[in-house]
């Protein structure tokens, strides 16, 4: 038994999102809390919300996998850039209450020069900022590529930042195969490695759930361009032992491949066809 989901527009809403995700046979799903290439948040419709939670129930859906704004940088340089992004990770978190007791994924941030070690206390600031006492929803920082200066590109930076956070209960990873493998981490060659250095220096009690694409590029190549499944360097078999793993049973899968409608659905099916 898995969920497994892509991304999908909140164009139409809440519930429309929801029975859009059962459509194309998946039981989890994520979406932007905002455009994600930054800008307002739209107002939640408590109504709609509400409604969704209740298809959510009834289909049997699995924890939803919330993703913040691709240029929320909260561990920027230039002050205005993060005060704006405190802000809104701030009122990302106080909204997802509305749709209680799911996941929020973010990527911790990019130090732009200032190196990982002024960074990474920034992001935990601001985390420690924005949580709430006994807030229902487990914030997650998400594993990177190391892409240009990208904070979290490896287990190492994930756990400095958690070991910073006080109230860092609601605190949890999101494993994304692409940017571990652009990362450096073998998960086709060595995955029982990789998932055991994983536990030594995070713990997988923290691991809550999964993104699951291929990648256009080498092992270690800290690029970040996503491939459809078993059309990337990591391949079928690779994503194939990968999800299957027992160390990641019971984790939300979420796909960020590059497709449409009806790739999501192929995918969806052909992950499911895994189990
Ligand atoms: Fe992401
Ligand atoms: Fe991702
Ligand atoms: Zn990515």
């Amino acid at each position: 038994m898995i969920n497994i989901g892509c991304h999908l527009s909140t164009s139409g809403g809440f519930l429309a999102m929801a029975k859009h995700a059962s459509e194309l046979g998946a039981d989890t799903f994520a979406f932007f809390t905002r455009n994600p290439r930054g800008g307002a948040a739209k107002e939640v419709d408590p109504a709609d919300a509400e409604a969704m939670m209740e298809y959510l129930r009834e289909h049997n859906f699995g924890k939803l996998v919330a993703h913040g704004a691709y240029t929320m940088n909260i561990c920027a340089e230039k002050m205005n850039v993060r005060e704006f992004a405190w802000q809104a990770l701030k009122d990302d978190i106080k909204r997802m209450e509305m749709i209680p007791g799911n996941y929020y994924n973010f990527h911790p941030g990019s130090h732009v020069g200032q190196g990982p070690e002024v960074a990474i206390p920034l992001i935990a600031r601001a985390l420690n900022e924005a949580m709430i006492p006994d807030q229902s929803t487990t914030v997650l920082l998400e594993c990177m590529a190391g892409k240009g200066s990208e904070v979290g590109r490896n287990f190492e930076e994930i756990r400095a930042i958690i070991d910073k956070v006080e109230n860092n209960d609601k605190l949890g990873v999101c494993m994304d195969s692409c940017h571990i493998w652009d990362g450096g981490y073998d998960i086709v060659g060595e995955l029982d490695k990789v998932l055991w250095e994983f536990d030594d220096v995070i713990g997988l009690d923290r691991l809550k759930a999964i993104h699951i694409n291929d990648s256009m590029n080498e092992l270690g190549a800290a690029k970040d361009r996503h491939a459809k499944i078993g059309e990337g360097k990591i391949g079928l078999e690779g994503l194939k032992a990968f999800a299957t793993h027992p160390k990641l049973a019971g984790k939300p899968f979420i796909l960020e491949t590059p497709n449409d409608d009806e790739g999501y659905a192929r995918e969806i099916a052909l992950i499911r066809s895994w189990f």
